[in-house]
C-alpha cells in the first residue's frame, strides 16, 4: 500500500500549474460569487441548497487554493468551514436540516462534507475542525446506532465514500467506534454485483444501479474497505471494471452514462461527474492496491476525457461528452440521450443539471496531489506531472523535483536533493504502454516499476526517455482510434461557438458563464488509410489542452467516406460510417489530442 503525503507536500510546477491557475481564474475559482447555490447555501445559512453542491466544490477548491497557495481563495475556503462549523448542532449533527427531519436527508451529502472536513484539516492541521469531524462522525454513528436514519438512494449506493473520512479520523484515534460505524453503513449498502445483469444493454430509463457516476465511484468501495477494516483485498474491482468496459467502455477509457449507462456507442453521452470521480477511485486504487492498471486508467482519462468536456478557459462544461461529436447544439425536438435532456451536451454554466457545475473541480488538483506517494521507506513516483515533493525521510529533509512535460512529451528529469546522506529507495512507475526505455541514456527492461536505492547525498539529478509506437486502438464497428502514449486522437471538426446569454429560474448566463452551442463548420466524414501516424511537436499556446494550439498532433493520411447522421438527427453522427470504400484522394490531416477538439471524431474506419 502506498500513503499520500501530508497535504500541501507536493506543489505542481510547469502545465499543471498553468492548468490549475486556469482553473482559478475560471467557473471553480468564481462559483461562490455568481453561483446562487454555492453562494446563498443553506450550508452557510442562506435559503439556496443544502445538500451536495457546496460540498462538491469545496472537495476541489480547498486543494486548489493551497496548491496555488493563494491567500485570496484561502480566506474564502476558510470562511465556508468556518460558517458550516458554526452552524453543527450540539451533538455533533453537521447537514443543514430540521433536527426532526433528519431521518429524510440523504446522507450522501453527510460522507461528503466529511471528506471536504479531512482534506481540510490535511492542509491546515486545525484541530477545531479536526474536532468537528470527529463529533460528526460520532453522532452518525448513534443516530445510526438508535436507528434514527438509514440509508436510503445516494446514500445506500455511495456508503462507500464514508470510509474515506472515517479512515482519516481512525488514523489520528484508533477508536474502534470508527470502524463499527463503517461497517455498520456497510452493511447498509448495496452489493454492485446484484445489478451486473442491468449492465448488460442500455435500459434507457433513470435508475440508482445503471447511475454512471455511482458506478464510476464503486469501483474503491472494496479497497477503501479492506484498507479500513484490515481485510484482505480480493480485487473485486477488476471483475466489475470487466462488466462495465464490456458492455459501456468508451475509447477514452471511461463509460457511456447519459445519464445512466448507454451501451459502447460512440455517439452517447458520457456525464463530467463521473470522469471526475473515476479519476479519484483510479488514484485511491492505485495507492491502496499499487496495481498499476488503475493508475494507466487514470492517465487516459486525466489527459483526454477531462480536458475534453471543459473550455480552454475553464468557465464553460458539458453535461456529457461524445467521442464522435460533431455538433454540441441542442436538440430541437426529443433529446438523444437516455435520460439526460436536449441540451446536456452544450459547453455551459450548468447544462441539463448542476451537479457538474460544482463537482467539475475536484479533477486536476486531486491528480496534482497524487504524483508522488509514499512507499514503506521511501518516494513513490506515481505519475510524471510536473511538481515538487518536500518531505523528510528519516529526519532528513529531502526534495524531488520533477521537470516534464509529460504527456505532451515522453521524457521527464527527476532530481533529488538532500544535504545530509540518507538512504532510501525511489521507485518510479513506469506506464504500462511505454515500449522502451532509457534512464541517463542507458538502455533498461520497462518494467512496471523502476526502482533506484542510494545513499542519497548532494543533488542528483537522472533523465528518463521513454517511447511509444502511434497505434490504433480497436472498437466496435470495426472502427479504431488512433493512440500515442497515454493520449488518443481525433480528427478535428472546425467550430463556430454561439453564445448564448440570458436568466433561466433566477440564475444568470453571462459571459463568462454563458452557454455556448458549438457548430460544425467542416467535414467530419473520413477514414484513416494505414496505420501510419507521425507525432508532430509543437509550442503549444498557454492553454496546456488547447483546442486551438496543441502541444502535440499525429498526421495521418485519410480519405473521405460516406457517412450519415443517426436517424432523425441531423446533429448526431451514426455510430458507423455507410461503407468503408472511397473513391477519394487521400488527404493529409492533423489529428489533435481527444482533450484539444472539442468537436471531433474519434471512431474511424479503416478504408479500402
Ligand atoms: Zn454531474
Amino acid at each position: 500500500m502506498y500513503n499520500y503525503f501530508r497535504a500541501g507536500s507536493v506543489k505542481p510546477e510547469g502545465w499543471l500549474l498553468e492548468q490549475l491557475k486556469i482553473q482559478k481564474d475560471g467557473l471553480s475559482g468564481n462559483l461562490d460569487k455568481i453561483w446562487p447555490d454555492i453562494r446563498d447555501s443553506a450550508w452557510i445559512g442562506g435559503d439556496k441548497e443544502g445538500w451536495e453542491r457546496v460540498p462538491y466544490w469545496l472537495d476541489g477548491f480547498i486543494p486548489l487554493a493551497y496548491l496555488l497557495g493563494d491567500k485570496d481563495m484561502i480566506c474564502r475556503a476558510d470562511k465556508y468551514i468556518k460558517s458550516i462549523i458554526e452552524r453543527q448542532k450540539s451533538d455533533g449533527w453537521i447537514c443543514p436540516c430540521p433536527d426532526n427531519a433528519r431521518n429524510e436527508y440523504d446522507v450522501w451529502a453527510y460522507f461528503l462534507i466529511g471528506k471536504v472536513l479531512a482534506v481540510y484539516v490535511d492542509f491546515t492541521d486545525d484541530a477545531s475542525v479536526l474536532n468537528s469531524l470527529y463529533r460528526s462522525m460520532k453522532c452518525l454513528y448513534n443516530e445510526i446506532k438508535n436507528e434514527g436514519i438509514k440509508l436510503f438512494n445516494w446514500g445506500k449506493f455511495r456508503w462507500f465514500e464514508c470510509m474515506i473520512p472515517l479512515q482519516f479520523l481512525y488514523d489520528r484515534y484508533k477508536e474502534e467506534w470508527i470502524r463499527e460505524l463503517g461497517k455498520a453503513v456497510r452493511e447498509q449498502g448495496v452489493n454492485f454485483f446484484d445489478y451486473i445483469d442491468d449492465w448488460r444493454k442500455p435500459l434507457n430509463c433513470w435508475t440508482y444501479e445503471t447511475h454512471i457516476v455511482n458506478l464510476c465511484m464503486m469501483f474503491k468501495y472494496e479497497a477503501v474497505s479492506a484498507k479500513l477494516f484490515g481485510e484482505k483485498y480480493e480485487n473485486k474491482a477488476e471483475a466489475l471494471w470487466q462488466e462495465l468496459d464490456k458492455y459501456n467502455g468508451t475509447a477514452f477509457g471511461g463509460f457511456t452514462g447519459d445519464e445512466c449507462l448507454a451501451g459502447v456507442a460512440n455517439n452517447r453521452g458520457t456525464e463530467l461527474c463521473s470522469v471526475v470521480e473515476l479519476m479519484y477511485s483510479c488514484e485511491l486504487l492505485y495507492a491502496i492496491t499499487r496495481n498499476p492498471v488503475w493508475a494507466d486508467r487514470l492517465e487516459k482519462l486525466a489527459f483526454n476525457a477531462l480536458p475534453a468536456t471543459i473550455s480552454d478557459d475553464m468557465w464553460t462544461h458539458q453535461y456529457v461528452q461524445m467521442v464522435n461529436q460533431i455538433a454540441c447544439i441542442r436538440f430541437p425536438g426529443k433529446s438523444y440521450f437516455g435520460t439526460n435532456n436536449s441540451e446536456a451536451h452544450i459547453f455551459g454554466l450548468e447544462p441539463h443539471f448542476g451537479c457538474c457545475t460544482a463537482n467539475h473541480n475536484q479533477g486536476w488538483p486531486k491528480l496534482a496531489m497524487f504524483s508522488f506517494l509514499k512507499s514503506e521507506n521511501g518516494i513513490h513516483i506515481a505519475a510524471l506531472l510536473p511538481s515538487t515533493l518536500k518531505t523528510e525521510v528519516n529526519g532528513v529533509p529531502v526534495e524531488v523535483r520533477i521537470e516534464t512535460e509529460y504527456p505532451f512529451r515522453h521524457s521527464a528529469k527527476i532530481t533529488v536533493e538532500s544535504k545530509e546522506k540518507v538512504k532510501f529507495p525511489l521507485t518510479v512507475r513506469i506506464p504500462s504502454w511505454v515500449k522502451s526505455l532509457r534512464i541517463n541514456g542507458a538502455d533498461h527492461k520497462p518494467d512496471d516499476c523502476c526502482e533506484i536505492e542510494r545513499i542519497w547525498s548532494g543533488k542528483y539529478s537522472f533523465t528518463f526517455d521513454f517511447t511509444d509506437i502511434p497505434h490504433f486502438q480497436s472498437r466496435p464497428h470495426n472502427l479504431k482510434t488512433a493512440q500515442y502514449g497515454p493520449i488518443i486522437f481525433s480528427l478535428p471538426v472546425l467550430t463556430e461557438y454561439k453564445k448564448y446569454e440570458y436568466l433561466k429560474d433566477g440564475v444568470e448566463r453571462k459571459f463568462p458563464y454563458c452557454d455556448y452551442e458549438l457548430i460544425p463548420k467542416s467535414d467530419w466524414r473520413y477514414g484513416f488509410i494505414d496505420e501510419d501516424l507521425i507525432p508532430c511537436y509543437n509550442a503549444g499556446d498557454s492553454i496546456p489542452f488547447s483546442s486551438q494550439k496543441p502541444r502535440i498532433t499525429l498526421k495521418a493520411y485519410m480519405k473521405k467516406v460516406e457517412w450519415d447522421f443517426e436517424e432523425g438527427y441531423n446533429t448526431v453522427a451514426a455510430r458507423k460510417p455507410l461503407s468503408d470504400n472511397s473513391a477519394c484522394e487521400a488527404e493529409q490531416i492533423e489529428l489533435y489530442p481527444y482533450g484539444c477538439a472539442k468537436l471531433r471524431m474519434t471512431e474511424m474506419p479503416i478504408v479500402k
